[in-house]
């Protein structure tokens, strides 16, 4: 018979319990044993809902504090010094201080996870190199240092099921991923797998001792290009995993796309069972239909997804199966969600004020269950053994197809008409000479990304506003008055470009998306973005139209207080698409350029109410980029069409921004140029060195303000600090060229830092042009 599992179920908890519990922990309002008490009734009722809903085999050690990556780190010793220095930081404070940093020691950089707006903590390997620092030729053949294995948490996790009645799969991440996604050389990985696998192997001997029936690798970076460098000694790292094994079986678990050139390499690793996305690996379907999976090995599976909110069509996967099932016997045949459900928000049944017809057509995590336990049923028995269920699947799918506002003939008919010229502006060359005449602007201008701190009382005030507690008159007062301090404040500190702050968004994606005609938010599907911080994707659901100004209000507002320029304020077309759950019936590219259209006329209209800069953010620019290097040509094609399309609208006199965070940008610099933006901000200060080396080899012939402060820190930085890094960036782009700037938004931050760092920047801007004088 067929069988099912699951990779993981999101942790957050129904009412976001666990943020709650971490947050008071950290304020010092709860101590250690109310936070495990929290995670442990979160861990029960994720088992119990996963056995109630049929799921065969349940994950345990998928529940994490803060990050699964983290928790690896600390299950494999691998710590780095700095911490050990602090005594007194074990259990969670230890945790929670590698990720966050404390007083003495930095934090553990922080990494998008694959192609989502996850962040992971990045391990930090150099204490287990002992080459690091060295020329990579030379490390080859290095013992890594002492990984210090520590099994106690998943032990523990594993016995609290059984005691509950559940016998759990032991889940943690593999070795391959765990180093592929270090901070180590890729030229010392093979070393280092080699010596992870016998760590490996003390865990998953303690977990066998346990009497663990399955034990799963994650192994997602399996289908990253590159790492087949790698297979020779993942193989000897696996075979020492298998040898500790006793009773247990293995699961390897690919997941996000094809396992593509890895596919020998995988099938021939010493496991019992293999699974394959099938939902964002096309090709990984192929191959199991046109090849022969190992017969002493067990499929899994990832037949729902766990990326995305839609229904699945159940008929279509049920084909599928039924295929598959001629191929390999169900006895060796499990069913699973394409990867860890944690990308999911909870469950619909939360969400009473969407649309019903829309949330008729949506899965979250918990009601991938029951697809998955539908499909079980159908495959198992037949058909006809669903019947009822495959009927409701099919009535769900039709009725959605002719609800009103997917379709918006009006965006379908200016989509069909779009001209080459719609992309293009006069050439920069051309442009440039008559923005710097219109604007004016000192040499080296100063500018900030865009929000300011946004206090306690504003998000009081605008939480009270939504749930109709307050008057619009009133809050729209309350936000006023903020802009208007913010322009004085701005003017006092002597910034050459002002902004008006975005107080009135709580969120750069979830504003735009509440004022785009097929586009709506949620109210309660929350999904993390890193430890505490969630997020709530909007959901695009039709076609994409402006339903009025969004921005213009508040941008010409902040304009009537300033005869210096003030730069409006949007969130760029492929951001807005990359943040969102996508709908499934149109390309990115076709959704891109709706969202694109409606970002257009707004910035027709900001420009007619006399706004004479525009910055258009695309922090997720790059984060959409996919997994494999093949793709990157199509996706950047389109994106950067995208932002062309809407930032070619204004006249040459309007100076487009836009502005980049969050990545490493040496594979975009071309296509940042591309995009045709007058002036980029980008996020650099934390990595200075590399983002100038990659500008000193290209040059960038535009408006560029590499960041000189970083934002994520609390810390003030010096006005010699950011005096050096302005003479850094003087040395590979031409002073006419650049801005000065933060490295992203100050929503987060308190006026109490912000006010000395932007003093500071201004102080560094004013001593650099006198310098140069
Ligand atoms: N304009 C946005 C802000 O300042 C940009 C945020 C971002 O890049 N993530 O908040
Ligand atoms: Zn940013």
């Amino acid at each position: 018979m067929v069988w099912t599992t699951t990779h993981g179920y999101p942790g957050i908890g129904l009412k976001r319990e666990l943020k709650k519990a971490i947050e008071s922990f950290w304020a010092g309002e709860s101590n250690e044993d109310d936070l495990s008490e929290t995670a442990r009734a979160l861990q029960q009722q994720h088992w119990r809902e996963q056995a109630e809903a049929g799921v065969d085999l349940i994950p345990s050690g998928d529940f994490t504090l803060y990050d699964r990556m983290l928790d690896m780190s600390l299950w494999l010793g691998a710590i780095p010094r700095r911490f050990h220095k602090e005594n007194s930081l074990t259990g969670p404070s230890l945790l929670f201080a590698m990720a966050r940093g404390t007083a003495q020691s930095v934090a553990c950089p922080m990494r998008k996870w694959f192609d989502s707006n996850y962040h992971y903590i990045m391990p930090e390997l150099d204490d287990f190199c002992p080459g690091a620092g060295e020329p990579a030729g030379s490390r080859s053949g290095a013992k890594a240092g002492a990984f210090d294995p520590d099994p106690t948490d998943l032990v523990l996790a594993f016995r609290e099921a059984q005691a509950g009645g559940w016998d759990t799969k032991p889940t943690l991440i593999g070795p391959l991923t765990f180093l592929a996604l270090s901070n180590a050389d890729p030229s010392a990985i093979p070393d280092l797998l080699r010596a992870l696998g016998p760590v490996y192997g003390l865990i998953i001997a303690a977990l066998a001792r346990e009497g663990a029936d399955w034990i799963q690798l994650d192994e997602p970076a399996l289908i990253l290009d590159h790492t087949s460098g790698y297979w020779a000694a993942m193989e000897e790292a696996y075979a020492a995993i298998a040898a500790k094994k006793g009773a247990s079986n293995l699961i390897v678990a690919t997941s996000y796309g094809d396992v593509a050139e890895a596919w020998p390499a995988l099938i021939d690793l010493p496991v019992d069972a293999i699974a394959l996305d099938l939902v964002h690996g096309p090709h990984n379907r192929d191959r199991l239909l046109h090849s022969v999976f190992p017969s002493d090995k067990t499929l899994i599976a990832g037949v729902v997804d766990g990326r995305n909110i839609w229904r699945m069509d159940l008929a279509a996967v049920l084909s599928l199966l039924e295929v598959l099932t001629q191929k390999i016997s169900p006895e060796r045949l499990a069913l699973a969600p394409s990867c860890h459900l944690f990308h999911l928000p909870y469950t619909i049944e939360r969400e009473t004020s969407l649309d019903p017809g829309l949330a008729d057509r949506l899965a979250f995590a918990r009601e991938r269950l029951e697809e998955l336990h539908i499909l079980q049923v159908g495959i198992n028995g037949g058909r006809d053994a669903i019947a009822g269920a495959l009927e409701e699947n099919r009535r769900r799918f039709s009725d959605h197809a002719a609800r009103p506002g997917q379709t918006n003939s009006a965006v379908r008919e200016r989509m069909q008409k779009l001209k080459e010229s719609d992309y293009a502006r006069l050439p920069y060359a051309e442009r440039s000479p008559q923005q710097d005449a219109a604007l004016r602007l000192p040499v080296l201008p100063t500018t900030t990304i865009g929000s300011l701190p946004q206090t306690p009382d504003l998000r009081k005030a605008r939480a009270r506003y939504r749930s109709g507690k307050m008057n619009g008159a009133i809050y729209r007062g309350l936000l006023q008055e903020k802009i208007r301090k913010a322009i004085g404040l701005q003017e006092e500190l002597g910034l050459d470009v002002l902004v008006h702050g975005e107080y009135e968004r709580a969120d750069m994606a979830e504003f735009f998306a509440e004022r785009l005609e097929g586009m709506t938010v949620t109210q309660h599907a929350w999904v993390q973005s890193f430890g505490t911080r969630y997020v709530r994707p909007p959901i695009i659901y039709g076609d994409i139209q402006r339903r009025g100004p969004m921005s213009v209000q508040e941008t010409v507002y902040a304009q009537s207080l300033t005869t210096r320029p003030v730069k409006g304020m949007l969130t760029g077309p492929v951001t807005l698409l990359n943040w969102s759950f996508a709908r499934p019936d149109l390309s990115h590219e076709q959704i891109a350029t709706q969202l694109a259209l409606a970002l257009r006329d707004e910035t027709m209209e900001l420009e007619a109410a006399g706004i004479k800069m525009i910055q258009i953010d695309e922090p997720a620019f790059r984060e959409g980029f996919p997994l494999k290097r093949g793709e990157w040509p199509l996706y950047l094609k389109w994106a950067v069409r995208a932002f062309r399309l809407a930032s070619s609208g204004v006249s040459p006199q309007t100076q487009i921004h836009t502005h980049m965070c969050y990545s490493d940008f040496s594979s975009v610099i071309a296509s940042i140029e591309a995009m045709d933006a007058d002036v980029i901000t980008i996020e650099n200060s934390r990595a200075p060195l590399e983002l100038l080396r990659v500008f000193g080899a290209t040059g960038y012939p535009r408006g560029i303000g590499p960041g000189v402060y970083d934002v994520h820190s609390e810390r003030v930085p010096t006005v010699g600090e950011m005096r050096v890094l302005i003479h850094r960036a003087l040395k590979v782009l031409p002073r006419k060229n650049l801005w000065i700037n933060p490295d992203c938004g100050l929503k987060t931050r308190r006026m109490k830092e912000v006010l000395p760092a932007l003093t500071n920047m201004v102080a560094a801007a004013a001593q650099v042009r006198d310098e140069l004088d």
